[in-house]
């Protein structure tokens, strides 16, 4: 890495932490994890299954996976919480293939999902699974013509949609939810934040009271925590910490500062010193569109991913990321929202987050799947004070001094009632 002055890193997650997944001695992996059960077979997946996991490189299932299967495929209600990138679409995906009947009412299982993106990725994964066993999925999200995709949502055995979207059918009457007997709630923290709680519960109240609900979500607390008390019966409840994460890798963070005249010069040295895949985070949707025109004129290809594109746009400059012919991906914290995007190297703030969250956010999207990640933020003389005190509050206070720049001051913190933070 070529960047002009010098910077240090800090490990979050220290390597062999990172790396004991691939200990290839099972009696030592016994003994570390002894509650653990090291296949698919073993938590109660069929063979069928199982063959299609592997066939996409799928053999040793992840921690969330290994506490959820064996509940989930028993047909009992569960509550998961678990960080992005932890795995956690298989571990609803697989129980919902082995417990689809092949015949009856359609859909028999239906998956809520905040964003379109998170609801075809969610599609591609489960997939390959329901092929393997003779059972068809479906997708609806909004942004597209609604009578195509009635055309295929019916007669599919799993359905995965958007509450807007999944209401407009339903109201249509193009969809019917009678024969649901699995609900799934994936990113319930995400979906209330984005407001569609009225959506849900009106969807709620159309499905058979006889079912098996797993809800997923980074935090079971406040507001999710009511959703889970109102619509689950007895559910088991799983809560994998950060601490195990085992899946994550090391991310190191950096904090460079600049100024308005080298800021674009900067960040193009470090995208020429990343071959990976890089996720540059703008505070505007005009801001992503002049951006890639600048890095464009630098002989530098981006794409921008921002909320004036029409689906097919996004769908366009999605796959001309994911497939590295393009490696850099300007997005804005909206647009960035369900991207669930695997191999981020890099992830760069141009801008800076709004919060602490909106730095975790962001940054939250390297490091993923046993993978080293990095993020680093450009900070203009302005913006030190704040961003230091994110930074520090992030535990990286010690990272924001070596770029030379001087911490603030601590400022006290505001919470609201519901205890949520202020800005900065
Ligand atoms: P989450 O929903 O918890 O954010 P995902 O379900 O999207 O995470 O999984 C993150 C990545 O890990 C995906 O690329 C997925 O294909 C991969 N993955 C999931 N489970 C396994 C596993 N058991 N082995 C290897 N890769 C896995
Ligand atoms: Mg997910």
């Amino acid at each position: 890495m070529a960047l002009g002055r010098p910077v240090r890193f800090q490990l979050l997650v220290p390597p062999q932490v990172a790396s004991s997944r691939v200990i290839s001695n099972p009696n030592h992996q016994k003994e570390s994890n002894n509650y653990m059960q090291h296949t698919f077979r073993a938590l109660g997946v069929s063979a069928d299954v199982e063959q299609a996991l592997a066939d996409r490189g799928i053999v040793e299932p992840f921690r969330i996976q290994t506490l959820v299967l064996p509940d989930a495929i028993g047909g009992r209600d569960v509550l998961a919480k678990s960080p992005t990138g932890s795995g956690k679409t298989l571990a609803f995906g697989i129980p919902l293939v082995e417990r689809a009947p092949v015949d009856g009412k359609t859909p028999a299982a239906l998956v809520l999902v905040p964003t379109r993106e998170l609801a075809l990725q969610v599609t591609e994964d489960i997939e390959p699974l329901a092929a393997a066993r003779g059972i068809r999925v479906a997708t609806a999200y909004g942004g597209t013509p609604v009578a195509s995709q009635a055309k295929r949502v019916k007669g599919a055995h799993i359905l995965v949609a958007t509450p807007g979207r999944l209401q407009d059918l339903i109201e249509r009457r193009l969809v019917s939810l009678d024969g649901v007997r699995t609900l799934v709630l994936d990113e319930a923290d995400r979906m209330l934040d984005m407001g569609f709680k009225p959506q849900v519960e009106r969807i709620m109240r159309r499905l058979p009271s006889a079912r098996q609900t797993m809800l997923f979500s980074a935090t079971l607390d406040g507001e999710v925590g009511d959703l889970a008390q109102a619509y689950t019966d007895a559910p088991a409840r799983f809560e994998n910490g950060r601490e195990q994460d085992v899946e994550d890798g090391i991310v190191l963070h950096e904090f460079v500062p600049v100024t308005a005249e080298d800021k674009v010069d900067r960040l193009v040295e470090m995208l020429r010193a990343d071959p990976g895949l890089s996720i540059v985070f703008v505070r505007t949707k005009r801001g992503a569109d002049r951006l890639v025109q600048k890095l464009t004129r630098r002989d530098v290809s981006a794409v921008a991913m921002h909320g004036d594109l029409s689906q097919p746009q996004r769908e366009r400059a999605l796959e001309r990321f994911r497939s590295g012919k393009v490696t850099t991906l300007v997005a804005t914290d909206v647009a960035a929202r369900g991207l669930d995007l695997e191999a981020i190297a890099h992830v760069i703030n141009f801008d800076p987050p709004e919060d602490d969250k909106g730095y975790v956010h962001r940054v939250g999207r390297t490091g993923r799947a046993g993978a080293s990640g990095r993020g680093s933020t450009l900070v203009l003389p302005e913006q030190q004070a704040e961003v230091s005190r994110v930074a520090a509050r992030l535990g990286h206070g010690e990272q924001f001094a070596n770029a030379g720049m001087t911490v603030a001051r601590p400022k006290l913190v505001y919470s609201s009632r519901r205890g949520r933070r202020s800005k900065w």
